[in-house]
């Protein structure tokens, strides 16, 4: 599943092929994509003939600004393995195009989505802070409001495992299974503890390793580790995986010291890892 470095990878670029550029049309391939809205045709009057001012970024996923006699974002929810993908118009559409925005300029903006879990949204606004989807999450992981002080204010209450709560989107923006894991190993703090009792020195390290982590996996153009189908708006795959320490590696040596990787079922079927002598 994309998470921030992914969805930055994808805004990133996307800034560099599409603004300045409009809607003319929203084809779509499978109505499940506009599962949000009353019809199909409701998101596309929301869409089509809009150039586009700007794209944007919350948490996991990309924005498209768009303007017109009212101002809109478009939100793509990628879900598990939902994909963007610039491409000239008379490309071959792939197996698993949901939706394709037809641009002025000869490109198409194509959504692949294998699993259909992943979704597009407009809404009447650029205030997207305001909306139902958006307002209740939490700071974005490189603004100043992330501080090792609004760690403890957020974990205060919070007896949860950490590896939980990082994930959690109302506590911070962007984290998700992969970047959750290799934050509490680059911390050096097990992902079992319970959030609300970590140390003043441990919120200090997580805040720390929060921002190097996500910094190194936006470097390495986001993660296409073994189970993920990401792949950057050009079709080539990331490679932070090559840099992970834990995730999905249960049973391998440890990078550092040799001990091997350790798996915490949580619920939801997904686990944990971590290295049970470099994380305490
Ligand atoms: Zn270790």
């Amino acid at each position: 599943m994309p998470e921030l470095p992914e969805a930055e990878t994808i805004r990133c670029q996307l800034e560099g092929e599409i603004v300045g550029a409009a809607v003319r049309r929203l084809q779509i391939h499978d109505r499940r994509v506009a599962r949000a809205h009353k019809s199909p045709e409701d998101l596309t009057a929301l869409v089509q003939g809009r150039p586009i001012v700007g794209v944007g970024r919350r948490g996991k996923a990309p924005l498209l600004f768009l303007d017109g006699e009212r101002p809109a974002t478009l939100v793509f929810r990628l879900g598990m393995t939902g994909l963007l993908r610039v491409v000239p118009s008379d490309e071959p559409l792939a197996k698993g195009t949901v939706a394709a925005l037809v641009l002025t300029g000869g490109k198409h903006l194509r959504f692949l989505d294998q699993r259909r879990f992943g979704s597009m949204v407009a809404y009447p606004t650029r205030e997207v802070d305001r909306t139902p989807e958006f307002e209740h999450y939490g700071p974005e992981p490189f603004s100043g409001e992330f501080t090792a002080e609004y760690l403890k204010s957020a974990f205060s209450r919070r007896s949860a495992k950490l590896g939980i709560v990082l994930m959690d989107q109302r506590v911070i923006a962007g984290i998700g299974k992969i970047y959750s894991d290799e934050i509490c190993f680059r911390a050096g703090i097990r992902p079992g503890r319970s959030a609300g009792r970590l140390t003043g020195p441990m919120r200090e390290r997580l805040w720390q390793a929060t921002r190097e982590v996500l910094s190194e996996g936006i470097d390495c153009r986001g993660s296409s580790a073994r189970d993920e189908t990401y792949r950057d708006i050009y079709g080539i795959p990331g490679t932070f995986q090559e840099r992970m320490f834990v995730y999905q590696r249960t049973g391998e040596p440890c990078r550092v010291c040799g001990a091997p990787i350790r798996r915490t079922p949580i619920p939801g079927g997904r686990g944990m890892h971590w290295c049970p002598k470099c994380q305490k």
